[in-house]
């Protein structure tokens, strides 16, 4: 594979760590489709996950109309936005896409056509879990190509106030998430996730975005969060929730921002091996780090499959995995 100008190669070929990380990458076995509202626009919307062959990424293809413009689900589409992730470029935008691509990342998918309608992804419940749901009932297939990691070796991090987000070196990739709030059903809350496919489905995929209700009432005010109702939000009042059904867990807020950045962190373009440490994070720094560190290469190795499993086999650009962030570096 063509490793970008400036990336030190793991010096070991196989040590333990990454056979670990060794694997294939994976696509879905069949289409599935799910149609709802976007969260902020309200807007009827209908997304279609796709097969998609190896080295492809998670690419978003525009339905609406006719045109079929595809972008990749990677930092440099990334657009500015207050309260959700967006994308845009090729002619289209798509906004609050983090719980879909926390979805599949949180399930090791590498490969898929996102297919959508409208220009915001559907809330479904608030929660990755419909997204989780679908991909399973599409079941997952192995492809013939190993996937990359990259490896964090040294640290890096992004400050803003007292908002932090910070990546070190770990032989694993866990994240450790708090976040700290005036009110009885969160004061402080932290929670250490450490990732595999079923952790996410058991721990994470399930946690609803949350919202304190003058915030959501603002929201509202400015034409935002219209498609934002109490089946896809957990909205705080003074001192409960307005949710008649209650809390899927205590510290399902925590669980949320640790969903949000799993998502966020997959516009990296190929999943990390790394300990991610956030305090009082969001959208906003978790994306900052993203860039970070796709301009820090002296920070990371890529450990490639076809490397470390076949040091002999010749390298081709035309079959390598091509993660487009690290693609856009190199160009750049
Ligand atoms: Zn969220």
């Amino acid at each position: 594979m063509k490793i970008p100008t400036g990336t030190r190669v793991a010096d070991t070929p196989v040590s333990n760590i990454e056979d670990n990380f060794v694997r294939v990458q994976q696509t879905l076995a069949n289409a599935v489709s799910c149609a709802g509202v976007g969260l902020h626009s309200g807007q009827p919307v209908t997304l279609t996950l796709k097969p998609a062959p190896p080295n492809t990424g998670i690419v978003f293809v525009n339905r609406n109309g006719k045109d079929g413009a595809s972008l990749a689900a990677s930092i440099e589409h990334l657009v500015p936005t207050e309260l959700c992730t967006a994308i845009s470029g090729n002619g289209f935008q798509v906004k609050t896409i983090e719980h879909v691509l926390a979805a599949l990342a949180g399930l090791d998918i590498d490969n898929v056509y996102v297919e959508i309608d409208a220009g915001e992804a559907p809330v479904m419940d608030g929660s990755a879990a419909h997204f989780v749901r679908l991909i399973r009932s599409a079941g997952i297939t192995p492809q013939n190509r190993r996937q990359p990691y990259l490896k964090i070796t040294r640290p890096l991090e992004v400050v803003n106030g007292d908002r932090l987000v910070r990546i070190e070196p770990s032989t694993t990739t866990k994240i450790t998430y708090s976040i700290h709030y005036n009110h009885p059903l969160i004061q402080t809350q932290t929670y250490v996730y450490e990732h595999s496919a079923h952790a996410f489905e058991r721990e994470i995929a399930d946690a609803r975005t949350f919202g304190f209700l003058q915030e959501v009432e603002a929201l509202w005010a400015r034409g935002l969060g219209q498609g934002g109702n109490l089946d896809n939000t957990i909205v705080l009042s003074q001192d409960g929730i307005l949710n008649e059904s209650g809390l899927r867990f205590a510290n399902e807020f925590v669980r949320h921002k640790i969903l949000d950045l799993i998502g966020d962190f997959s516009l990296l373009g190929v999943p990390f091996i790394g300990h991610l440490i956030a305090d009082r994070s969001g959208h906003a720094i978790h994306t900052r780090l993203v860039q970070q560190i796709l301009s820090h290469p002296d920070c990371w190795v890529l450990l490639d499959g076809d490397e470390t499993v076949a040091a002999s086999k010749p390298r081709s650009a035309k079959t390598a995995p091509r993660p487009t962030s690290l693609v856009a570096l190199q160009a750049s």
